[in-house]
């Protein structure tokens, strides 16, 4: 199970070497076996993968074409909704939420034979680095069990990393798909802001969220991409522009095309991580690149800049868990404020707490002009930087975090450390431009680095191409 990929996949049951149905079988009892070990996983859905799969065998003893990802096992972050499925956000506020309808990306790969095998462990409301705030357990790195799988999205993370799933859909608002798949060992990706509906997906902060793959391989990562992206008339921020074949990027060919080394992203990069960045920058130039210096000046705002964004969006987002409608709802309250106020008080966490009173004090009277508007024409600013860098480079390399996974409970106590480690992942969602990460080697403890390649808004297919370059060239 944990070597397939896509196209494995898709020749073994060309073959009939398998079925669907036994894949997804091998990969429901894999994922029971693994579970207690990561803590990946919130829920397995076998019902609904063993439907999905026996779809797959039906086409395909039909002579019809199953779909590209026909018969793959994916987990989807249990931020993204799935009718009938428990979508719990990580929360105790949501959990016992069953939706009655499924995310827009979530629609598209199972039209495209995707078998869902279940939901994936995260940060409560995907508000975290670390995957330590889920209200249900943290989630244990598969390459080091006593360290963090990183977060947001670190379910999704652990579970390709191990391989109870091929691929997994994540979700990014600073740097949840690219920094846990760096902890991970595996690749990453955010799209361009409005390349993939979010429809479905339970907002954080709507400006900065999107849905992303996470893969073992960079193609595997570009074909999931691709079933996914779109116009959705069910998200109006979703864009209109045309989802080219990302696959048809990856010619392992990168001569002469120009990377750019952000000299704000090398500062103070002594590490064992940035020897890995620099090896990697290092292949890039072997294979044909043109490495050059460049500057992204507004760097250090951006870490201020997307913390008050970012908090104020999700107090007016999260204002909606009242205890009235879907949500926990104290069992203690006397009158219909109290029934609010208590509601949030037990159904929310400490983090997510921190965050709706960072927004709503950002946000409030007084202090509006001084923070929330200052970081908007900060952002734009940040948004600039990437433009001008663009109009001289075709791609952007940089590390994904500051350093590898750390222990588990090394930063719980220091939120403000933790904000810190999202300094290199941050820039890009402010931009809304592509951003993704692929491994780049070990350090000498065997943690993973990851290295983050972005490019021009709905570029996706260079940055796919600059990462399977890399890919085939270290392997
Ligand atoms: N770590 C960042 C945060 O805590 C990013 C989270 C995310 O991308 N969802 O906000």
């Amino acid at each position: 199970m944990s070597a397939h990929s896509i196209s494995s996949i898709r020749e073994g049951l060309a073959a009939k070497t398998f079925s669907a149905e036994e894949i997804a079988r091998e990969a429901l009892a894999f994922a029971e076996a693994e579970n207690p070990k990561t803590n990946a996983y919130l829920a397995l859905s076998p019902e609904r993968a063993l439907a999905a799969a026996r779809a797959v065998d039906a086409k395909l003893a039909k002579g019809e074409d199953p779909g590209a990802l026909a018969g793959v096992p994916v987990a989807v972050k249990d931020v993204i909704v799935t009718r009938g499925l428990k979508t719990t956000c990580a929360s105790k506020m949501l959990e016992n939420y069953v939706p009655p309808y499924d995310a827009t990306a979530v629609i598209r790969l199972e039209q495209a034979g995707g078998v869902i095998v279940g939901k994936a462990n995260c940060d409560e409301f995907a508000m975290g680095s670390s995957n330590e705030n889920s209200a249900f357990g943290p989630v244990r790195n598969p390459m080091a069990l006593d360290r963090v799988p990183g977060g947001s999205s670190g379910g999704s993370a652990a579970v390709v990393a191990q391989g109870t799933a091929v691929v997994s859909l994540g979700s990014d608002t600073g740097g949840s798909i690219r920094q846990p798949a760096s902890f991970c060992g595996i690749s990453g990706v955010t799209p361009t802001y409005g390349r993939v509906s979010r429809y479905g997906l339970t907002a954080f902060a709507s400006s900065l969220d999107h849905i992303g793959p996470f893969a073992r391989s960079v193609r595997d990562a570009a074909t999931l991409l691709g079933v996914i992206a779109g116009r959705d008339e069910m998200d109006a921020t979703s864009a209109f522009s045309p989802v080219p074949d990302y696959t048809a990027a990856l010619t392992g060919d990168v001569r002469g095309l120009k990377i750019g080394l952000p000299r704000e992203y090398f500062e103070g990069l002594a590490s064992e991580t940035g020897d890995r960045i620099h090896a990697a920058v290092e292949t890039l130039r072997k294979l044909g690149c043109e490495v050059v210096d460049i500057q992204l000046p507004h760097t250090q705002y951006a870490i201020a800049c997307y913390y008050i964004i970012a908090t104020a969006e999700a107090s007016a987002n999260l204002a909606r868990y009242d205890g009235v409608r879907y949500t926990l709802r104290s069992a203690s309250a006397q009158t219909l404020s109290d029934m609010y106020r208590l509601s949030r008080e037990e159904g929310f966490g400490a983090e997510v707490k921190r965050r709706i009173m960072l927004g709503t004090y950002v946000l409030s009277a007084g202090y509006y002009d001084a923070y929330y508007l200052k970081a908007q024409r900060v952002r734009t600013l940040i948004a600039q930087d990437f433009a001008q860098a663009f109009e001289k480079v075709d791609a952007i390399v940089a590390p994904v975090s500051p350093f590898p996974a750390f222990k588990l409970g090394e930063k719980v106590d220091d939120p403000v450390s933790m904000y810190l480690s999202d300094i290199y992942t941050i820039t890009g969602s402010l931009a809304g431009i592509p951003c993704m990460s692929v491994p780049c080697g070990n350090t000498s403890e065997g943690l993973p680095v990851g290295l983050q390649i972005l490019t021009k808004h709905f570029d996706e297919s260079t940055m796919f191409r600059v990462a399977d370059a890399y890919e085939r060239a270290s392997k």
